[in-house]
């Protein structure tokens, strides 16, 4: 589950991970309210207004501004609010802005001039332990600097059973290049971040950028926080942090009637038993020349309103040319799948106006091919993977 840059700092905030100051607002009227409570705890005069939106690039989009007035806040927020923002993470229609973060300004002059650097803390699946990635390179599109200067990213690989310690810490302050103040901040940052990613059970925390103040403070300025979906049983606090707007609705769709359902660009639609079989089945489309329009994953019982559900599922999807129906019956029987399915068609009558192929193998296989040759439908019966495979190019 992605949160929003506000409810991430909200996380951060909570385990004593120094955070930019902020209030998210969806109505523009909050706006005054907001800035007089922010002058009051934070002694700010000037103000950012961010958009929260699930993508990243909103500076580049125009959806990141600063106000240097009360009067510049209200235009920008008036501005902000209801935009549709494009940045280079969202598509060409851009996403619809329904809330505003208002934060503190933190790059104010002092001392010395604001520093911004690169932090984040994923799972490294090679290894089985937690990274923290880091570069002197901040604020700036990371895929850009891996590309163009890889030797300023490091990495540092934490074992998740000992947690990070304080050497780790230290190292990754040196990195980065800072001495005195700034130093002690840092390992004391990099620390609290990576005890807030275990506790909340995220997969992905990406802090671009971390901002080291003219007066040698070190905070989180922005904030992309993924939470691991496996873990959200544990986290009731997080259930209503979802953003349903953000969400695609077929997804949302299938989430409620306990179907395992991924949207693709592809035109294949796919309906599998099984989330191995469901991949392999993608691998098989590709190969035979397809593109898989989802991931599908049906579950156990393949009965005929599950499979109606699923269907009518995969027909929302426009891109669809054909439907590849991929079973292995183990403890669902074939034939009774295949029954499942010639009613399912039965029901929905014409809306149904593709081909579909049916790949049934296990228990009763030939009698399911019997019934699925024998229905009268536009519903085509193949036994192997490469008859599967073959029909979909023929028909694709
Ligand atoms: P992103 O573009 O979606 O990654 O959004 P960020 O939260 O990273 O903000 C984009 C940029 O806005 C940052 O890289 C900063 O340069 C700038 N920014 C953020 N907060 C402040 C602030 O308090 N003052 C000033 N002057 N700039 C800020
Ligand atoms: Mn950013």
């Amino acid at each position: 589950m992605n949160l929003h840059e506000y409810q991430g700092k909200k996380i951060l905030a909570e385990h004593g991970v120094n955070v930019q100051r902020g209030y998210v607002i969806s109505d523009k009227n909050d706006t005054l309210d907001i800035a007089n409570k922010l002058i009051k705890e934070t002694g700010t005069g000037w103000f950012v207004v961010k958009a929260q939106i699930h993508a990243g690039g909103r500076g580049k989009g125009g959806g990141v501004k600063l106000a240097k007035s009360l009067n510049e806040l209200e235009n920008i927020v008036s501005d902000i609010l209801g935009m549709y923002l494009v940045t280079p993470q969202t598509s060409k229609d851009g996403k619809l802005v329904n809330q505003v973060l208002i934060t503190e300004d933190v790059y104010y002059p002092g001392e010395s001039e604001p520093e911004e650097f690169y932090v984040s803390i994923l799972l490294n699946r090679v290894t089985g332990k937690n990274m923290i990635m880091y570069s002197t390179e901040g604020g700036m599109d990371i895929e850009s600097v891996a590309e163009n200067t890889p030797e300023l990213i490091f990495y540092e690989d934490v074992d998740p059973l000992i947690g990070i310690l304080p050497f780790q810490a230290r190292k990754i302050a040196f990195n980065l290049g800072l001495s005195g103040k700034a130093f002690k901040e840092m390992t004391k940052f990099i620390t609290l971040l990576y005890k807030s990613y275990v506790s909340s059970d995220s997969s992905l925390f990406e802090i671009n950028p971390v901002l080291k103040t003219s007066d040698e403070k070190i905070m989180a300025v922005d904030a992309k926080v993924t939470l691991d979906d496996n873990s959200l049983f544990r986290h009731k606090e997080y259930e209503s942090w979802r953003d349903l707007k953000e969400e695609n609705p077929v997804e949302i769709e299938a989430r409620a009637v306990g179907l395992n359902y991924v949207d693709l660009d592809g035109n294949v639609g796919c309906m599998v038993n099984g989330a191995g079989l469901a991949m392999a089945t993608m691998d098989l489309i590709k190969q035979s020349g397809g593109e898989p329009a989802n991931f599908l994953d049906v579950g156990g019982t393949a009965d005929a309103k599950r499979v109606e559900t699923a269907f009518r599922l995969i027909l929302k999807d426009e891109n669809v040319k054909a439907i590849l129906v991929n079973i292995f019956g183990g403890i669902v029987r074939c034939d009774r799948v295949a029954q499942g399915i010639v009613d399912a068609y039965n029901n929905m009558g014409d809306t149904i106006n593709i081909p579909i192929i049916v790949r049934l193998q296990g228990t009763n296989a030939e009698i399911a091919k019997d019934i699925i040759d024998n229905c009268g439908f536009k519903v085509y019966s193949a036994i192997e993977f490469q008859e599967a495979a073959d029909k979909i190019q023929e028909l694709v």
